[in-house]
């Protein structure tokens, strides 16, 4: 039997859309914003671990997840993706 479910096209808050628009970083660069994590209401499920394009996410012992200041873009990724609304961009400065 055929399926019927169509597929939608449209994308929704896609991080990855506008491929190779990011500004180039290098580590150490000033940042604009930083990410923190409300650990009270993370699932550990760990994407932002694996969205951050810089390796900058790091799993701690205790299964959550915090920003390696030295590695982090403040490209705010990690904030976009959680589907829980951990993580807060906090303006530098
Ligand atoms: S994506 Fe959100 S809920 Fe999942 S581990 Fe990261 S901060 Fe926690
Ligand atoms: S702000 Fe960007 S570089 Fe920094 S931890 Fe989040 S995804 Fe990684």
């Amino acid at each position: 039997m055929e399926a019927t479910a169509k597929v939608s096209k449209k994308i929704i808050q896609c991080s990855a859309v506008a491929n190779g628009t990011a500004k180039a970083f290098k580590q150490g660069d000033p940042i604009a914003a930083r990410p923190e994590w409300d650990k009270d209401r993370c699932i550990r499920c760990g994407i932002c671990y694996v969205y951050c394009p810089h390796g900058a996410v790091e799993r701690l012992d205790d299964g959550f997840f915090d920003v390696n200041q030295k590695r982090c873009s403040g490209c705010g990724i990690c904030h976009r993706e959680c589907w829980f609304g951990v993580i807060s961009m906090v303006e530098e400065g």
